[in-house]
């Protein structure tokens, strides 16, 4: 670990931590990969000083479920209309990525979400065409200074996950042992089962008890009514174990997920190209289901969390004014619960229940010391912050041109609004290579 030390000075800080809370003049002190302190004032005269005047200091943000592979398929996916156009016209461009573009893609994508303030992102990878695939993949996380955890992905070939299951969850096995298990380390290994329209019931038992034998995170994609029962009934559920979308989760299926101490990934935009039930991030957060966000697939999701916070926002409210609405309760008027959703609840989301979410809730989602050094700055400049509780201006007036500085681990991944050691053109040449194929 580095000694260095950083001071970031005259911040306003959001830490997300109830026993700091916000410091409308704040500074961090950070030693190595950690954070020392969070305070009014710190003094250190050995630490390298990062004005942060004009800025809100905030937790790195989370995405919990992330498709990095499709990075060079932007825009493939505008003209979808529904998961069956997915399904047939996009997803199966993924025959066309050669081993190394997977690694062309994953860098090229991590970078892209470290420069729009994603921290920490769950690469939920289902394109292991080959196990030179992972590999190649998981080359690219270890150069990018992103924290990730490798989602290996055993679904999307249900002809042939059969007969390759036992060989993959080796592969997985043999990557966990060469990551290790040190929670902190920037590179982790998960697995991403096979869900039950892709698999059967015994087959995801088989990888589900594989990731949990080895102490992975695990996460699945989840779409249809009634899948949740079976997993239930199958004693798969679990805190390690992350649903995605769930948009057709009954209430008497959130409180099972609630029981198990499991959370969901909802990918709001995602969810609205898809078509699918908005309701269920309300319903989730209010059965005790902790919500997390993410961008799902890049290949018709910008890579920018700051919209998916927004976005969350927006469609909570509008889905609850729907609801009274048709309940003649007309004009819109509070009442107790009502509105439930807040700008600081959405901030969480994407902070502290992701890391829950992912098993890290002791080293990410908040500005505490002893946890990890991963923060974004945003610039309030020229016209302040905004009036109220200051995640509204994270939440409701910032985008991600505001993202001053990017830090993971300790260490600037973005500065002074440019990204550090990254060689842009070069980026823009590997993935306009692989698009160019794609699309010929
Ligand atoms: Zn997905």
């Amino acid at each position: 670990m580095s000694d260095r030390r950083i001071l970031i000075k005259n911040g306003f800080i959001i830490s997300l931590d109830p026993g700091i809370g916000d410091l409308p003049r704040g500074d961090v002190l950070i030693h190595g990969d950690r954070i020392e302190r969070v305070a009014p004032l710190i003094e250190d005269d050995g630490a390298e000083v990062v004005d942060a005047e004009g800025t809100i200091v905030i937790p790195g943000l989370i995405d919990t479920h992330l498709h990095m592979w499709q990075q060079p398929m932007r825009g493939l996916g505008a003209d979808l209309w529904g998961m069956n156009d997915y399904i047939s016209r996009v997803y199966p461009l993924r025959e066309r990525f050669r081993a190394q573009d997977m690694f062309a893609s994953t860098y090229t994508c991590a970078i892209e979400a470290l420069g729009n303030g994603t921290t920490t992102a769950l690469d939920f990878c289902h394109n292991v065409l080959t196990e030179d695939h992972a590999e190649e993949a998981l080359r690219a996380h270890r150069l990018t200074g992103q924290r990730v955890v490798f989602g290996y992905g055993m679904v999307g070939y249900a002809d042939r996950i059969e007969r390759e299951r036992d060989d993959r969850l080796a592969h997985v096995s043999r990557l966990h042992a060469e990551l290790g298990d040190d929670p902190t380390a920037l590179v982790r290994m998960g697995l991403a089962p096979g869900t039950l329209n892709f698999s059967t019931v015994k087959g995801m038992q088989i990888e589900v008890e594989h990731g949990r034998g080895l102490g992975l995170p695990m996460t699945i994609h989840q779409n249809d009514a009634g899948e949740l029962y079976k997993i239930h009934d199958a004693g798969l559920l679990g805190p390690d174990l992350l649903p995605a979308h769930s948009n057709n989760a009954s209430d008497h299926e959130l409180a099972l997920l609630a029981r198990c101490g499991c959370s969901i990934s909802f990918t709001t935009e995602g969810e609205f190209s898809g078509g699918r039930n908005m309701s269920v991030v309300g319903r989730a957060d209010r059965a005790g289901v902790s919500p997390t966000l993410g961008v799902d697939g890049p290949s018709f999701v910008a890579v920018d969390m700051l919209s998916q916070l927004r976005f969350t926002f927006r469609i909570m409210h509008a889905v609850e004014a729907q609801h009274e609405r048709a309940e003649g309760r007309w004009p819109l008027a509070h009442s107790p619960g009502i509105p439930f959703v807040t700008a600081r609840r959405v901030l969480e989301y994407a902070t502290v229940n992701a890391a829950k979410a992912l098993g890290m809730e002791r080293h990410i989602g908040s500005l505490t010391p002893g946890k990890q050094a991963d923060l974004v700055l945003l610039r309030i400049d020229p016209y302040g912050i905004a009036a109220g509780d200051p995640a509204n201006h994270v939440v409701l007036h910032s985008g991600v041109g505001d993202i001053d500085a990017v830090m993971v681990a300790g260490r600037f991944r973005k500065r002074d609004g440019r990204m550090v050691d990254v060689d842009v053109e070069r980026l823009r040449a590997l993935s306009g290579e692989i698009r160019s194929r794609l699309t010929s």
